[in-house]
């Protein structure tokens, strides 16, 4: 229901003068879209002009918009019981605990913190801690790969590996090192995949030996790199990061903030591997974006050393917002939609179908390689596919725009990663019809047609 007061321009002039926004370059003439309603995959602008949302916001939106269930939860605890901090305790935070471990197939004991970066900031904090108090004194460097985003705050943004978002912010935070990541299509010519990605795991092995394995405290990786490009690795890449961080005593973080609940295919991005970390962050999904909320799990072994009675021996971080009961309540809420809905299984099924048909755009000019994950599609845009070189960003975002004209919002890892700002997201809500996806393939497929018609 808008006010009075809410006609495009007013509420555009109103943008412009008091709300400062994510990553976006300023653009006084062009207001950011105002979005007013959701309804599943779909939302609405003020305008009325309505948009299959195809990146679910911020890759986030899982079960898609308008659940009144998740809205009913919230309401409900808000009223029971709207606050208390978690240096004591409440049902909805032990409840959701529980049904964690649930869909990580694992003990693990969770710490609530309320977004992704705050998640990593917590496990960089925990490992550093463990190896003090398991006789690991100087381990405190963390390694992570180039391209990866693990949040914006001073360590998550320490362990990214996008110079782009660094910019103008450092000295960030010390002991965060960098090793390429497993981009199979940018291999060395004559190399086969999977060599090239066993040496980008030996190049993990090698930066642990040089430092000086006493000084390492983790390694934190997405399973696959999301927004920094849609990376897959072989899965022979992740056991061996896995078999090296267990031979020299490295903490093996997992970043689930994106591939979690469902994305992959599975609950978790790590499933679909023969992984077993030892920390995992998570967020975004958890409450399908519909309340902030982030999680922060932690083998129970690792937990344990911090039983010890003595002074400074447990986990000294307070979040004051972390595990916010009506969060907790409407992750809980969703994560009940995700089983009844069979929402993992569903992503897995569309997941497959949206490769199947992007991949026959391996024959357009314009693109390089398709890749995917579950639910969660890059395609990467080349001038030349001979020599690879990225499309151009004008490119990019024309792409972008065409898209948005048609009513179809699609992302990219743009603006962020040095030189390849080039690859095309698709991330919908895993509880899209499909209709919704014949419109996300059809839409798509047009504009890269007449993509090919404009450079005739
Ligand atoms: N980790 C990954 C993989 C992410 O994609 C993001 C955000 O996009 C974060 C961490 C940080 O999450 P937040 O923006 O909730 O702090």
């Amino acid at each position: 229901m808008l006010d009075i007061d809410n006609t495009s321009d007013t509420i555009a002039d109103k943008d412009r003068k008091f709300l400062w926004h994510n990553m976006l370059p300023y653009n006084g003439n062009q207001p950011p879209m105002v979005v007013t309603e959701g309804k599943g995959a779909w939302i609405t602008d003020l305008q009325g002009n309505r948009y299959l949302d195809a990146m679910s916001g911020l890759w986030c939106v899982n079960v898609g918009y308008g659940r009144a269930e998740l809205a009913e939860a919230a309401y409900e605890q808000m009223l029971m019981m709207p606050y208390y901090p978690l240096t004591q305790s409440h049902l909805p935070a032990v409840r959701l605990a529980e049904k964690l471990n649930e869909w990580l197939e694992g003990e693990y004991v969770i710490f609530f913190s309320n977004s992704g970066s705050e998640a990593n900031e917590a496990a960089f904090k925990i490992a550093r801690q463990y190896h003090q108090q398991t006789g690991g004194h100087n381990r405190y460097k963390f390694i992570a790969r180039y391209r990866a985003y693990h949040g914006g705050s001073m360590g998550a943004l320490s362990a990214t590996g996008q110079a782009q978002r660094k910019y103008k912010y450092e000295p960030l935070g010390g002991g965060f090192l960098h090793v390429h990541p497993p981009d199979s299509y940018r291999r060395p010519a004559g190399q086969s995949q999977m060599d090239f990605n066993l040496q980008c795991a030996q190049a993990i092995e090698d930066m642990i030996v040089w430092e000086g394995e006493e000084t390492i405290a983790g390694v934190i990786l997405e399973p696959v790199i999301t927004g920094g490009g849609v990376i897959v690795p072989e899965a022979a890449y992740l056991d061996r990061v896995q078999e090296i961080c267990r031979k020299y005593g490295v903490l093996l973080i997992v970043d689930e903030v994106i591939c979690g609940f469902g994305r992959s295919g599975k609950k978790f991005g790590h499933l679909n591997f023969n992984m077993k970390p030892d920390i995992v962050t998570m967020a975004k999904g958890l409450t399908s974006g519909y309340l902030p909320l982030s999680a922060t799990a932690v083998r129970k072994e690792i937990y344990d050393a911090f039983k010890d009675p003595a002074a400074y021996s447990h986990f000294r971080h307070v979040n004051t917002f972390g595990g916010n009961p009506s969060a907790c309540a409407v992750a809980l809420k969703n994560l009940e939609i995700m089983e009844r809905d069979h929402l993992v299984e569903r992503s897995r099924l569309l997941g497959q179908r949206l490769r199947e048909e992007m991949q026959e755009l391996l024959a357009h000019p314009l693109v390089g390689d398709v890749r995917s994950f579950g639910f969660l599609l890059g395609i990467e845009l080349v001038q030349d596919k001979q020599t690879k070189e990225p499309a151009p960003l004008a490119t990019v975002n024309k792409i972008i725009g065409e898209c948005k004209k048609k009513g179809l919002i699609i992302g990219k890892n743009g603006d962020t990663v040095a030189g390849f700002n080039n690859v095309l997201c698709f991330s919908p809500p895993l509880s899209s019809t499909d209709e919704d996806l014949q419109f996300i393939v059809t839409t798509f497929k047009q504009v890269m047609s007449n993509q090919v018609q404009a450079s005739d």
